[in-house]
């Protein structure tokens, strides 16, 4: 290496993303820094988590075999809709789920950053905690390092993967101020409870686990509701539009405490301790406002290039933010073999991302986070079935209509239609 370089590659961030760049070059024998302000990688970091096990098998093969790196495996997916005092639920136990590397695994954020963090530093990569990263250095037009307070780091390539809201995106010119209709707020509890009573509670043998994603409840704010089983605990959180929570003069705290008191949530977390709270800012823009994902001597990856995934059914950001770290260091790779730190080297990484999982399915549901702000899908649908359910299945004594004729009635009574057919054709187009 020059000696005008401290490092070859300086990552900004220890989430998912970040160490996913960090272990790919570490292994390459890249010397490689990873900057993180918390006090360890995932001590600020906030999750359901649920997150899918082919990725991270990617990354580190048969991640299985070492019980630290999740908690359940998860077998059984509900949906479920909420109107004021009732609800609806799809239940789908998948047991072809249960075999490594699993479909979908649960992971307490602060314990698997650090676990994936020492297999970075295992193979090689440097971690620095308690290191705020508040700007960049340049030379010229070209990106060369990192500043922290006083400090300078320099490196011929950075990753930015400092997750959503990245000031550093902006300074490097890549995105401008993003809107808030294009985030939003996720509040996460975690739930003490042992694992006797979380199985006996949902239904699960040791080691299985459920993912349940809740709409309706909100009051008309877009977002959902979820809880995912870890060992000993229950996570349970609620994610809501940003703007209209805004524009409504609602407080986050107030629609969260009501969303629990529903009793569909309440009789869930009945005796169970709650021991811990913690909140954060989720990018929901989706493909259309994702920032430039290069420039002179930068890349970046994670939410910090805006790739979460929020299709009603899936909210994922942790395995895109492996899936693009991983690129991220693998083009790392071939731009430090090339020489070449300007553009013209850097555009590798949008060309290999563009290769992905990730990026693909971003791009095919490029219309869902529009969609999603329809107030249909959190205030009417929900209403709609749920009354539905309630009318089809009461017995009041008096003879019943045809199931289809009462359907088709109580629809045509309780829908505004020109507003359902909107949805429908927003539904057909974006999903
Ligand atoms: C309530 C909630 C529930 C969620 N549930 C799920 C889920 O179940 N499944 C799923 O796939 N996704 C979920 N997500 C989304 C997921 O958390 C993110 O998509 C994922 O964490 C992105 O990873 P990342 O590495 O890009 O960023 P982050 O995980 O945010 O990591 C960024 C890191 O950078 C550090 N950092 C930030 N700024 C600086 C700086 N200037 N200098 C140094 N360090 C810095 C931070 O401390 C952090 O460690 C959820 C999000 C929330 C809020």
């Amino acid at each position: 290496m020059s000696e005008e370089y401290d490092f070859d590659v300086a990552i900004v961030g220890a989430g998912p993303a970040g160490i996913a760049a960090a272990l790919t070059l570490a292994r390459a024998g890249i010397e490689t820094v990873v900057l993180e302000r918390g006090q360890y990688p995932g001590s600020k970091n906030v999750s359901g988590a649920a997150l899918y096990g082919p990725v991270l098998h990617e990354l580190v093969p048969n991640y299985w075999e070492d019980d630290k790196s999740f908690e359940r495996y998860l077998t059984t997916k509900k949906i479920s809709l909420l109107s004021e005092s009732r609800s609806v639920t799809i239940d789908a136990d998948l047991r072809n789920f249960s075999q490594p590397p699993y479909n979908g695994v649960t992971v307490i954020r602060p314990k698997f950053d650090r676990w994936l963090a020492e297999k970075a530093e295992e193979a090689g990569a440097m971690i620095l905690p308690d290191t705020m990263v508040e700007d960049l250095v340049w030379k010229e037009k070209q990106v060369v390092g990192v500043k922290s307070g006083e400090e300078e780091l320099k490196a011929k390539l950075i990753i930015i993967a400092e997750g959503a809201n990245s000031l550093l995106v902006e300074k490097a010119n890549l995105m401008k101020k993003p809107k808030p209709k294009h985030y939003a707020l996720g509040m996460k509890e975690t739930y003490e409870l042992s694992s006797k009573k979380i199985e006996e509670r949902f239904h699960l043998s040791e080691n299985e686990g459920i993912s349940n994603e809740i709409l309706g409840h909100t009051k008309g704010i877009p977002g959902g509701g979820f809880y995912y089983t870890n060992k000993e605990t229950v996570s349970f959180g609620l994610i809501l539009n940003m703007d209209v929570l805004t524009k409504k003069k609602l407080e986050a705290p107030d629609v969260f405490e009501e969303f629990k008191n529903h009793s569909y949530i309440s009789k869930l977390l009945k005796d169970a301790k709650m021991v811990e709270y913690s909140a954060h800012i989720i990018p929901e823009g989706g493909f259309k406002h994702m920032p430039k994902l290069y420039g002179n001597g930068v890349l970046v990856a994670g939410d910090a290039a805006g790739m979460v995934l929020n299709a009603g059914l899936y909210i994922e950001g942790i395995n895109f933010a492996l899936e693009s770290g991983r690129i991220a260091g693998e083009s790392a790779i071939e731009i430090l073999k090339s020489n070449k730190f300007n553009k013209s080297g850097t555009k590798l990484y949008k060309k290999n991302l563009k290769k992905s999982f990730a990026y693909k399915d971003l791009k095919t549901f490029r219309r869902a986070s529009h969609f999603l702000e329809n107030k249909h899908m959190f205030t009417t649908v929900p209403d709609l079935l749920t009354v539905l359910m309630e009318k089809l299945l009461r017995n009041d004594g008096k003879p019943r209509k045809r199931i289809v004729m009462t359907a088709i009635g109580h629809i045509l009574r309780k829908t505004p239609l020109w507003g359902m057919f909107k949805l429908l054709l927003g539904a057909v187009r974006s999903l």
